[in-house]
Protein backbone atom coordinates (compact mmCIF):
# COMPACT_ATOMS: atom_id res chain seq x y z
CA UNK A 1 0.00 0.00 0.00
CA UNK A 2 2.98 2.31 1.20
CA UNK A 3 4.56 1.80 -1.81
CA UNK A 4 1.82 1.98 -4.42
CA UNK A 5 1.06 5.61 -2.73
CA UNK A 6 4.77 6.20 -2.99
CA UNK A 7 5.23 5.49 -6.75
CA UNK A 8 1.42 7.88 -7.45
CA UNK A 9 3.71 10.34 -5.49
CA UNK A 10 6.80 10.11 -7.99
CA UNK A 11 4.42 9.73 -11.11
CA UNK A 12 2.46 12.88 -9.79
CA UNK A 13 5.70 15.03 -8.81
CA UNK A 14 7.31 13.88 -12.52
CA UNK A 15 3.74 15.11 -14.20
CA UNK A 16 4.13 17.90 -12.62
CA UNK A 17 7.79 18.93 -13.09
CA UNK A 18 6.75 18.28 -16.70
CA UNK A 19 3.89 20.56 -16.84
CA UNK A 20 6.09 23.14 -15.26
CA UNK A 21 8.99 21.97 -18.07
CA UNK A 22 6.22 22.91 -20.41
CA UNK A 23 5.28 26.00 -19.21
CA UNK A 24 8.61 27.12 -19.05
CA UNK A 25 9.17 26.26 -22.48
CA UNK A 26 5.56 28.47 -24.15
CA UNK A 27 7.13 31.45 -21.56
CA UNK A 28 10.76 31.89 -23.21
CA UNK A 29 9.00 30.94 -26.50
CA UNK A 30 7.10 34.07 -25.95
CA UNK A 31 9.62 36.22 -24.64
CA UNK A 32 12.37 34.93 -27.73
CA UNK A 33 9.46 36.45 -29.61
CA UNK A 34 8.88 39.38 -27.61
CA UNK A 35 12.78 40.63 -28.36
CA UNK A 36 12.78 39.28 -31.71
CA UNK A 37 10.04 41.87 -32.11
CA UNK A 38 11.90 44.48 -30.63
CA UNK A 39 15.39 43.74 -32.41
CA UNK A 40 13.47 43.77 -35.78
CA UNK A 41 11.65 47.18 -35.07
CA UNK A 42 8.23 45.76 -34.53
CA UNK A 43 7.68 47.74 -31.58
CA UNK A 44 3.81 47.83 -32.00
CA UNK A 45 4.10 44.10 -32.02
CA UNK A 46 6.26 43.77 -29.26
CA UNK A 47 4.14 46.17 -27.08
CA UNK A 48 0.65 44.17 -28.01
CA UNK A 49 2.63 40.86 -26.80
CA UNK A 50 4.01 41.97 -23.36
CA UNK A 51 -0.35 43.69 -22.65
CA UNK A 52 -1.30 40.41 -23.67
CA UNK A 53 0.70 38.32 -21.26
CA UNK A 54 0.16 41.36 -18.55
CA UNK A 55 4.10 42.43 -19.09
CA UNK A 56 4.94 38.95 -17.96
CA UNK A 57 7.53 38.69 -21.22
CA UNK A 58 9.05 42.31 -20.29
CA UNK A 59 10.88 41.85 -17.19
CA UNK A 60 12.87 38.54 -19.12
CA UNK A 61 15.44 38.15 -20.87
CA UNK A 62 16.62 34.28 -21.98
CA UNK A 63 20.18 33.30 -22.19
CA UNK A 64 22.75 34.96 -24.27
CA UNK A 65 23.20 31.77 -26.17
CA UNK A 66 20.02 31.69 -27.56
CA UNK A 67 18.24 33.36 -30.27
CA UNK A 68 14.87 33.10 -32.60
CA UNK A 69 16.51 32.26 -35.33
CA UNK A 70 19.73 29.90 -33.58
CA UNK A 71 16.84 28.18 -32.32
CA UNK A 72 15.30 27.65 -36.29
CA UNK A 73 18.38 27.17 -37.68
CA UNK A 74 19.11 24.28 -35.08
CA UNK A 75 15.81 22.68 -36.02
CA UNK A 76 17.13 22.76 -39.10
CA UNK A 77 19.77 20.97 -38.91
CA UNK A 78 18.12 18.47 -36.35
CA UNK A 79 15.71 17.50 -39.40
CA UNK A 80 18.55 17.70 -42.16
CA UNK A 81 20.27 14.81 -40.09
CA UNK A 82 16.89 12.61 -39.46
CA UNK A 83 15.47 13.19 -42.86
CA UNK A 84 18.16 14.31 -45.65
CA UNK A 85 15.92 17.21 -46.34
CA UNK A 86 15.10 21.10 -44.87
CA UNK A 87 12.00 21.43 -43.33
CA UNK A 88 9.39 23.17 -44.84
CA UNK A 89 9.06 26.30 -42.11
CA UNK A 90 5.81 28.34 -43.12
CA UNK A 91 3.29 27.18 -45.14
CA UNK A 92 0.06 29.06 -46.76
CA UNK A 93 -3.04 29.25 -44.78
CA UNK A 94 -6.17 28.35 -47.03
CA UNK A 95 -8.46 30.87 -47.45
CA UNK A 96 -12.30 30.56 -47.38
CA UNK A 97 -13.47 28.13 -49.83
CA UNK A 98 -10.25 26.75 -50.61
CA UNK A 99 -9.54 23.32 -49.38
CA UNK A 100 -7.56 23.12 -46.43
CA UNK A 101 -5.60 19.74 -47.35
CA UNK A 102 -4.64 18.61 -51.26
CA UNK A 103 -6.84 15.91 -51.73
CA UNK A 104 -5.64 12.32 -51.38
CA UNK A 105 -5.41 11.99 -55.17
CA UNK A 106 -3.17 14.86 -55.72
CA UNK A 107 -0.77 14.11 -53.03
CA UNK A 108 -0.62 10.51 -53.69
CA UNK A 109 2.63 9.38 -55.59
CA UNK A 110 2.25 7.60 -58.79
CA UNK A 111 3.40 3.91 -58.84
CA UNK A 112 6.38 5.44 -61.22
CA UNK A 113 7.75 7.59 -59.42
CA UNK A 114 7.96 4.97 -56.30
CA UNK A 115 10.23 2.70 -59.10
CA UNK A 116 12.50 5.92 -60.66
CA UNK A 117 14.01 7.94 -58.20
CA UNK A 118 13.74 10.60 -60.70
CA UNK A 119 10.81 13.14 -60.52
CA UNK A 120 7.73 13.26 -61.77
CA UNK A 121 6.64 15.65 -64.64
CA UNK A 122 4.84 18.11 -63.89
CA UNK A 123 4.08 19.99 -67.01
CA UNK A 124 3.50 23.83 -65.12
CA UNK A 125 6.68 23.87 -63.44
CA UNK A 126 8.40 22.92 -66.82
CA UNK A 127 6.59 26.09 -67.98
CA UNK A 128 7.32 27.92 -65.61
CA UNK A 129 11.50 27.56 -65.89
CA UNK A 130 11.45 26.18 -69.46
CA UNK A 131 13.45 29.06 -71.94
CA UNK A 132 11.44 31.82 -73.42
CA UNK A 133 8.78 31.72 -70.98
CA UNK A 134 7.08 34.76 -70.39
CA UNK A 135 6.39 36.51 -67.04
CA UNK A 136 2.92 35.79 -66.32
CA UNK A 137 1.84 39.59 -65.68
CA UNK A 138 3.51 40.20 -69.05
CA UNK A 139 1.82 39.64 -72.26
CA UNK A 140 2.66 40.24 -75.87
CA UNK A 141 0.40 41.90 -78.52
CA UNK A 142 0.00 40.45 -82.17
CA UNK A 143 2.86 43.10 -83.03
CA UNK A 144 5.42 41.68 -81.10
CA UNK A 145 5.14 44.36 -78.69
CA UNK A 146 5.15 43.70 -75.00
CA UNK A 147 2.78 45.23 -72.41
CA UNK A 148 3.30 46.65 -69.39
CA UNK A 149 5.05 44.37 -66.76
CA UNK A 150 4.05 45.32 -63.02
CA UNK A 151 7.48 46.44 -62.13
CA UNK A 152 10.46 48.26 -62.88
CA UNK A 153 13.87 48.07 -61.33
CA UNK A 154 14.76 51.82 -61.91
CA UNK A 155 14.90 54.01 -59.18
CA UNK A 156 11.85 55.36 -60.31
CA UNK A 157 9.92 53.04 -59.36
CA UNK A 158 8.44 52.79 -62.90
CA UNK A 159 5.57 50.36 -61.89
CA UNK A 160 3.28 49.67 -64.75
CA UNK A 161 -0.20 48.93 -65.31
CA UNK A 162 -1.83 47.54 -68.25
CA UNK A 163 -4.35 49.94 -69.98
CA UNK A 164 -5.52 51.39 -66.91
CA UNK A 165 -7.75 54.28 -66.64
CA UNK A 166 -6.83 57.76 -65.18
CA UNK A 167 -6.46 57.91 -61.64
CA UNK A 168 -5.71 54.01 -61.10
CA UNK A 169 -2.15 54.79 -61.14
CA UNK A 170 -2.08 56.05 -57.23
CA UNK A 171 -4.09 53.33 -56.36
CA UNK A 172 -1.38 50.76 -58.07
CA UNK A 173 1.13 52.98 -56.75
CA UNK A 174 0.22 52.67 -53.16
CA UNK A 175 -0.37 49.07 -53.35
CA UNK A 176 3.17 48.63 -55.08
CA UNK A 177 4.24 50.92 -51.91
CA UNK A 178 2.76 48.28 -49.50
CA UNK A 179 4.03 45.79 -51.17
CA UNK A 180 7.35 46.87 -50.99
CA UNK A 181 7.57 48.20 -47.18
CA UNK A 182 6.88 44.59 -46.59
CA UNK A 183 9.25 43.30 -48.59
CA UNK A 184 11.85 45.69 -47.38
CA UNK A 185 10.51 44.73 -43.67
CA UNK A 186 11.18 41.33 -45.01
CA UNK A 187 14.50 42.11 -45.90
CA UNK A 188 15.56 43.70 -43.02
CA UNK A 189 14.56 41.20 -41.01
CA UNK A 190 16.93 39.20 -42.53
CA UNK A 191 14.72 36.70 -44.25
CA UNK A 192 14.31 36.78 -48.15
CA UNK A 193 10.97 36.14 -48.91
CA UNK A 194 12.11 33.51 -51.14
CA UNK A 195 14.14 31.93 -49.34
CA UNK A 196 11.95 32.10 -45.64
CA UNK A 197 11.95 27.90 -45.96
CA UNK A 198 15.69 27.75 -46.39
CA UNK A 199 17.40 28.96 -43.46
CA UNK A 200 21.09 28.54 -43.64
CA UNK A 201 22.68 25.98 -41.21
CA UNK A 202 24.63 27.21 -38.88
CA UNK A 203 28.04 27.60 -38.10
CA UNK A 204 28.80 26.26 -34.71
CA UNK A 205 28.15 22.45 -37.10
CA UNK A 206 31.17 23.62 -39.55
CA UNK A 207 34.25 21.18 -38.12
CA UNK A 208 37.11 20.76 -38.83
CA UNK A 209 38.73 24.39 -38.58
CA UNK A 210 40.77 26.26 -36.26
CA UNK A 211 39.39 29.37 -34.41
CA UNK A 212 40.94 31.73 -36.84
CA UNK A 213 40.01 29.71 -40.21
CA UNK A 214 36.49 29.50 -38.07
CA UNK A 215 36.66 33.18 -37.88
CA UNK A 216 36.76 33.81 -41.19
CA UNK A 217 33.77 31.92 -41.77
CA UNK A 218 31.66 33.93 -40.30
CA UNK A 219 33.13 36.81 -41.74
CA UNK A 220 32.74 35.55 -45.47
CA UNK A 221 29.25 34.23 -44.65
CA UNK A 222 28.15 37.87 -43.55
CA UNK A 223 29.90 39.97 -46.27
CA UNK A 224 29.88 37.86 -49.11
CA UNK A 225 26.98 35.66 -49.87
CA UNK A 226 23.49 35.83 -50.44
CA UNK A 227 20.28 33.94 -49.08
CA UNK A 228 18.43 34.60 -52.72
CA UNK A 229 19.14 36.71 -55.37
CA UNK A 230 15.69 36.46 -56.97
CA UNK A 231 15.95 36.44 -60.56
CA UNK A 232 13.77 34.34 -62.61
CA UNK A 233 14.71 32.60 -65.76
CA UNK A 234 11.51 35.22 -67.49
CA UNK A 235 13.60 37.84 -66.27
CA UNK A 236 16.27 37.63 -68.44
CA UNK A 237 15.62 38.88 -71.81
CA UNK A 238 17.29 36.87 -74.96
CA UNK A 239 19.98 35.12 -74.36
CA UNK A 240 18.34 31.98 -75.16
CA UNK A 241 21.20 29.99 -76.30
CA UNK A 242 23.29 31.00 -73.06
CA UNK A 243 20.56 30.08 -70.69
CA UNK A 244 20.03 26.62 -72.26
CA UNK A 245 23.55 25.59 -71.97
CA UNK A 246 23.45 27.00 -68.46
CA UNK A 247 20.61 25.10 -67.38
CA UNK A 248 22.44 22.41 -68.79
CA UNK A 249 25.66 22.76 -67.65
CA UNK A 250 24.27 23.62 -64.30
CA UNK A 251 21.05 23.48 -63.76
CA UNK A 252 19.30 20.10 -64.31
CA UNK A 253 22.71 17.98 -62.70
CA UNK A 254 20.96 19.84 -59.59
CA UNK A 255 17.39 18.80 -60.15
CA UNK A 256 18.69 15.31 -61.64
CA UNK A 257 21.88 14.53 -60.06
CA UNK A 258 21.03 10.70 -60.81
CA UNK A 259 21.23 11.18 -64.89
CA UNK A 260 24.43 12.78 -64.57
CA UNK A 261 27.00 10.24 -63.98
CA UNK A 262 29.54 9.16 -65.16
CA UNK A 263 30.41 10.47 -68.93
CA UNK A 264 27.63 12.73 -68.40
CA UNK A 265 28.85 13.96 -65.04
CA UNK A 266 28.69 17.77 -64.64
CA UNK A 267 30.79 20.43 -65.28
CA UNK A 268 32.75 21.84 -62.73
CA UNK A 269 33.84 24.55 -63.50
CA UNK A 270 31.73 27.07 -66.15
CA UNK A 271 32.98 30.92 -67.77
CA UNK A 272 30.61 33.43 -69.02
CA UNK A 273 32.12 35.56 -70.86
CA UNK A 274 31.26 38.61 -73.06
CA UNK A 275 30.85 42.09 -73.42
CA UNK A 276 30.17 43.92 -69.73
CA UNK A 277 26.37 44.21 -69.19
CA UNK A 278 25.04 42.03 -71.01
CA UNK A 279 23.66 39.63 -68.25
CA UNK A 280 26.26 37.14 -67.21
CA UNK A 281 25.56 38.42 -63.33
CA UNK A 282 21.96 37.55 -63.93
CA UNK A 283 21.98 34.20 -65.05
CA UNK A 284 24.23 32.69 -62.41
CA UNK A 285 21.91 34.35 -60.36
CA UNK A 286 18.73 32.75 -62.07
CA UNK A 287 20.87 29.56 -61.51
CA UNK A 288 21.14 30.26 -57.50
CA UNK A 289 17.59 31.65 -57.35
CA UNK A 290 15.97 28.72 -59.35
CA UNK A 291 17.95 25.87 -58.13
CA UNK A 292 17.97 27.39 -54.61
CA UNK A 293 21.47 26.80 -53.96
CA UNK A 294 23.35 29.03 -51.19
CA UNK A 295 24.71 32.00 -53.86
CA UNK A 296 28.13 33.09 -53.04
CA UNK A 297 28.66 36.01 -54.68
CA UNK A 298 32.27 36.89 -55.19
CA UNK A 299 33.66 39.91 -57.36
CA UNK A 300 37.32 40.41 -57.82
CA UNK A 301 37.18 43.44 -55.61
CA UNK A 302 35.82 41.85 -52.41
CA UNK A 303 38.74 39.40 -52.71
CA UNK A 304 41.53 41.51 -54.11
CA UNK A 305 41.16 45.05 -51.75
CA UNK A 306 39.06 43.16 -48.42
CA UNK A 307 40.86 40.38 -48.43
CA UNK A 308 44.24 41.65 -49.85
CA UNK A 309 46.03 39.80 -47.02
CA UNK A 310 44.33 36.61 -45.93
CA UNK A 311 42.98 35.84 -49.41
CA UNK A 312 44.55 32.48 -49.80
CA UNK A 313 42.81 31.51 -46.45
CA UNK A 314 39.78 33.08 -47.73
CA UNK A 315 39.58 31.19 -50.96
CA UNK A 316 40.09 27.66 -49.17
CA UNK A 317 37.26 28.89 -46.56
CA UNK A 318 35.03 29.76 -49.26
CA UNK A 319 35.18 26.66 -50.46
CA UNK A 320 35.15 24.51 -47.33
CA UNK A 321 31.46 27.09 -46.96
CA UNK A 322 30.74 26.15 -50.29
CA UNK A 323 30.75 22.09 -49.30
CA UNK A 324 29.25 22.64 -45.97
CA UNK A 325 26.19 24.46 -47.53
CA UNK A 326 25.85 22.47 -50.70
CA UNK A 327 24.08 22.81 -53.21
CA UNK A 328 25.93 25.73 -53.34
CA UNK A 329 27.03 28.20 -57.02
CA UNK A 330 29.82 30.28 -55.99
CA UNK A 331 29.74 33.07 -58.61
CA UNK A 332 33.47 34.57 -59.20
CA UNK A 333 32.54 38.40 -61.13
CA UNK A 334 35.48 39.84 -62.82
CA UNK A 335 37.64 36.87 -63.09
CA UNK A 336 40.75 38.20 -65.12
CA UNK A 337 40.97 40.92 -61.75
CA UNK A 338 41.63 37.66 -59.55
CA UNK A 339 43.46 35.00 -62.38
CA UNK A 340 45.16 37.67 -65.02
CA UNK A 341 47.48 35.51 -66.90
CA UNK A 342 50.31 34.84 -64.34
CA UNK A 343 53.44 35.72 -66.84
CA UNK A 344 52.07 39.26 -67.87
CA UNK A 345 52.67 40.46 -64.13
CA UNK A 346 56.08 38.55 -63.47
CA UNK A 347 58.18 40.18 -61.29
CA UNK A 348 55.70 42.62 -60.52
CA UNK A 349 52.82 40.16 -58.95
CA UNK A 350 52.50 39.90 -55.46
CA UNK A 351 53.87 36.77 -53.80
CA UNK A 352 50.17 37.18 -51.75
CA UNK A 353 48.52 37.15 -55.28
CA UNK A 354 50.31 34.15 -56.27
CA UNK A 355 49.55 31.91 -53.32
CA UNK A 356 45.74 32.82 -53.71
CA UNK A 357 45.83 31.92 -57.48
CA UNK A 358 47.15 28.34 -56.56
CA UNK A 359 44.95 28.17 -53.85
CA UNK A 360 41.91 28.68 -56.36
CA UNK A 361 43.24 26.08 -58.89
CA UNK A 362 43.81 23.59 -56.28
CA UNK A 363 40.17 23.94 -54.90
CA UNK A 364 38.59 23.74 -58.55
CA UNK A 365 40.62 20.83 -58.62
CA UNK A 366 39.29 19.34 -55.46
CA UNK A 367 35.46 20.29 -56.84
CA UNK A 368 36.46 17.95 -60.06
CA UNK A 369 37.32 14.98 -57.95
CA UNK A 370 34.44 14.58 -55.32
CA UNK A 371 30.82 14.53 -56.20
CA UNK A 372 29.40 17.96 -54.05
CA UNK A 373 27.39 20.12 -55.36
CA UNK A 374 29.54 22.63 -55.82
CA UNK A 375 29.76 24.94 -59.08
CA UNK A 376 31.84 27.72 -59.96
CA UNK A 377 30.07 30.05 -61.92
CA UNK A 378 33.29 32.88 -63.16
CA UNK A 379 32.16 35.44 -65.27
CA UNK A 380 34.42 37.64 -67.49
CA UNK A 381 34.69 40.75 -69.57
CA UNK A 382 37.92 39.66 -70.84
CA UNK A 383 38.86 36.00 -71.21
CA UNK A 384 41.87 36.60 -73.50
CA UNK A 385 43.44 37.94 -69.80
CA UNK A 386 42.66 34.85 -68.31
CA UNK A 387 45.20 32.35 -66.79
CA UNK A 388 45.08 29.05 -69.00
CA UNK A 389 45.69 27.00 -66.16
CA UNK A 390 42.59 28.44 -64.90
CA UNK A 391 40.66 28.50 -68.18
CA UNK A 392 41.54 24.57 -68.46
CA UNK A 393 39.58 24.20 -65.39
CA UNK A 394 36.65 26.13 -66.31
CA UNK A 395 35.85 23.63 -69.17
CA UNK A 396 32.47 24.72 -70.79
CA UNK A 397 32.34 28.28 -71.78
CA UNK A 398 29.52 30.56 -73.00
CA UNK A 399 29.59 33.48 -74.64
CA UNK A 400 26.77 35.43 -73.34
CA UNK A 401 26.50 38.26 -76.45
CA UNK A 402 24.92 41.37 -76.98
CA UNK A 403 21.33 41.41 -77.66
CA UNK A 404 19.82 40.63 -80.85
CA UNK A 405 17.45 43.09 -82.51
CA UNK A 406 14.35 41.01 -81.08
CA UNK A 407 16.28 41.31 -78.08
CA UNK A 408 16.96 44.96 -77.73
CA UNK A 409 12.95 45.84 -79.20
CA UNK A 410 11.64 43.53 -75.99
CA UNK A 411 13.87 45.29 -73.79
CA UNK A 412 12.82 48.46 -74.93
CA UNK A 413 9.15 48.08 -74.43
CA UNK A 414 9.82 45.84 -71.12
CA UNK A 415 11.67 48.94 -69.54
CA UNK A 416 9.53 52.07 -71.54
CA UNK A 417 6.05 50.36 -72.05
CA UNK A 418 3.15 52.46 -73.53
CA UNK A 419 1.51 52.88 -69.82
CA UNK A 420 3.65 53.21 -66.69
CA UNK A 421 3.36 54.19 -63.38
CA UNK A 422 6.45 56.78 -62.25
CA UNK A 423 5.86 58.37 -58.45
CA UNK A 424 2.11 58.13 -58.78
CA UNK A 425 2.06 59.93 -61.90
CA UNK A 426 1.16 58.26 -65.35
CA UNK A 427 4.35 58.26 -67.42
CA UNK A 428 3.00 57.31 -71.33
CA UNK A 429 5.25 56.41 -74.47
CA UNK A 430 4.61 56.40 -78.27
CA UNK A 431 7.75 54.48 -79.30
CA UNK A 432 8.61 52.86 -82.39
CA UNK A 433 10.05 49.94 -80.53
CA UNK A 434 11.22 48.44 -83.71
CA UNK A 435 13.05 51.16 -85.29
CA UNK A 436 15.08 51.72 -81.83
CA UNK A 437 15.77 48.48 -81.39
CA UNK A 438 17.34 48.85 -84.72
CA UNK A 439 18.88 51.87 -84.19
CA UNK A 440 20.20 50.60 -81.10
CA UNK A 441 22.84 47.77 -82.76
CA UNK A 442 25.45 46.94 -80.48
CA UNK A 443 24.10 48.42 -77.40
CA UNK A 444 23.79 45.85 -73.88
CA UNK A 445 21.47 45.30 -72.06
CA UNK A 446 22.49 47.21 -69.60
CA UNK A 447 23.18 50.31 -72.32
CA UNK A 448 19.73 49.90 -73.32
CA UNK A 449 18.73 50.42 -69.79
CA UNK A 450 20.33 53.29 -68.97
CA UNK A 451 18.69 54.97 -72.29
CA UNK A 452 15.22 53.86 -71.47
CA UNK A 453 16.20 55.48 -67.75
CA UNK A 454 17.30 58.75 -69.39
CA UNK A 455 14.51 58.86 -71.59
CA UNK A 456 12.28 58.57 -69.08
CA UNK A 457 14.10 61.33 -66.23
CA UNK A 458 13.36 63.93 -69.24
CA UNK A 459 9.91 64.45 -68.87
CA UNK A 460 9.83 64.22 -65.03
CA UNK A 461 12.90 66.49 -65.29
CA UNK A 462 10.90 68.82 -66.86
CA UNK A 463 8.09 69.40 -63.52
CA UNK A 464 10.68 69.98 -61.19
CA UNK A 465 10.60 73.06 -61.65
CA UNK A 466 6.97 73.47 -60.85
CA UNK A 467 7.34 71.37 -58.00
CA UNK A 468 9.87 73.24 -56.62
CA UNK A 469 8.09 76.25 -56.74
CA UNK A 470 4.66 74.75 -55.58
CA UNK A 471 6.66 74.26 -52.23
CA UNK A 472 6.44 77.61 -51.45
CA UNK A 473 2.34 78.01 -51.50
CA UNK A 474 0.52 76.68 -49.16
CA UNK A 475 -2.24 75.80 -52.22
CA UNK A 476 -3.39 71.97 -53.08
CA UNK A 477 -0.64 70.10 -55.17
CA UNK A 478 -1.14 70.92 -58.79
CA UNK A 479 -2.01 68.02 -61.22
CA UNK A 480 0.83 66.72 -63.13
CA UNK A 481 0.60 65.54 -66.63
CA UNK A 482 4.18 63.98 -67.26
CA UNK A 483 4.93 65.05 -71.52
CA UNK A 484 4.70 61.45 -73.56
CA UNK A 485 8.33 60.29 -74.55
CA UNK A 486 8.37 59.51 -78.24
CA UNK A 487 10.14 57.80 -80.70
CA UNK A 488 12.36 61.34 -81.58
CA UNK A 489 12.49 61.33 -77.75
CA UNK A 490 14.01 58.14 -77.76
CA UNK A 491 16.68 58.93 -80.88
CA UNK A 492 17.39 61.88 -79.00
CA UNK A 493 18.99 59.86 -75.80
CA UNK A 494 20.87 57.50 -78.45
CA UNK A 495 22.66 60.24 -79.96
CA UNK A 496 23.90 61.16 -76.54
CA UNK A 497 24.62 57.55 -75.27
CA UNK A 498 27.11 55.25 -76.89
CA UNK A 499 27.58 51.42 -76.76
CA UNK A 500 30.20 50.36 -74.79
CA UNK A 501 31.16 46.96 -75.99
CA UNK A 502 30.40 47.33 -79.83
CA UNK A 503 34.43 47.21 -80.67
CA UNK A 504 34.98 44.34 -78.88
CA UNK A 505 32.58 41.97 -80.71
CA UNK A 506 34.72 40.98 -83.06
CA UNK A 507 37.60 39.86 -80.61
CA UNK A 508 34.79 37.87 -78.69
CA UNK A 509 33.82 35.76 -81.42
CA UNK A 510 37.41 34.93 -82.57
CA UNK A 511 38.08 33.95 -79.19
CA UNK A 512 35.18 31.80 -79.29
CA UNK A 513 36.67 30.43 -82.18
CA UNK A 514 39.81 29.68 -80.57
CA UNK A 515 38.52 28.46 -77.16
CA UNK A 516 34.66 27.15 -77.30
CA UNK A 517 34.81 23.94 -75.34
CA UNK A 518 31.81 22.26 -77.43
P1 LIG B 1 27.29 41.58 -66.68
O1 LIG B 1 27.24 40.82 -67.97
O2 LIG B 1 28.30 42.69 -66.73
O3 LIG B 1 27.41 40.69 -65.48
P2 LIG B 1 24.72 42.20 -65.58
O4 LIG B 1 24.13 40.83 -65.60
O5 LIG B 1 25.22 42.69 -64.25
O6 LIG B 1 25.89 42.32 -66.63
O7 LIG B 1 23.66 43.25 -66.16
C1 LIG B 1 23.64 44.60 -65.76
C2 LIG B 1 22.21 45.10 -65.82
O8 LIG B 1 21.81 45.25 -67.17
C3 LIG B 1 21.22 44.15 -65.21
O9 LIG B 1 21.03 44.40 -63.84
C4 LIG B 1 19.96 44.41 -66.00
O10 LIG B 1 19.26 45.53 -65.50
C5 LIG B 1 20.48 44.81 -67.36
N1 LIG B 1 20.52 43.67 -68.31
C6 LIG B 1 21.60 43.29 -69.02
N2 LIG B 1 21.30 42.25 -69.82
C7 LIG B 1 20.00 41.95 -69.60
C8 LIG B 1 19.09 40.96 -70.12
N3 LIG B 1 19.48 40.08 -71.04
N4 LIG B 1 17.83 40.94 -69.65
C9 LIG B 1 17.42 41.84 -68.73
N5 LIG B 1 18.22 42.79 -68.21
C10 LIG B 1 19.49 42.87 -68.63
Amino acid sequence: MELNYQSMKVAHQAREADEQRTEMRKKSLLILIYHHLLGQGYVAAAVALDQETNGGVRRFEVSDNIDLEMVLMEYESYHYVKFQKYPKLIRRIAEAGERKYPTRSATKRSPRSAVKPLPEINPSRNTNTGTGAKKPTTSVQENGIYLAPQSSDFGLSVSSIKNAPAGECATNRKMTDAKGAIQDAVRGAGIDSDHMERLLKPLSGFSGMSGEMRELATIVSRDIYLHSPNVRWEDIIGLEDAKRLVKEAVVYPIKYPQLFTGILSPWKGLLLYGPPGTGKTLLAKAVATECKTTFFNISASSIVSKWRGDSEKLVRVLFELARYHAPSTIFLDELESVMGQRGSSMGGEHEGSRRMKTELLVQMDGLARSDDLVFVLAASNLPWELDHAMLRRLEKRILVSLPSSPARQAMISHWLPPLSCTGGVELRTVLDYEALAKEMEGYSGSDIRLACKEAAMRPVRKIFDALESHQDDDTDMPAIQLETVTTADFLNVIEHTKPSARNLMDRYTAWEREYQSV
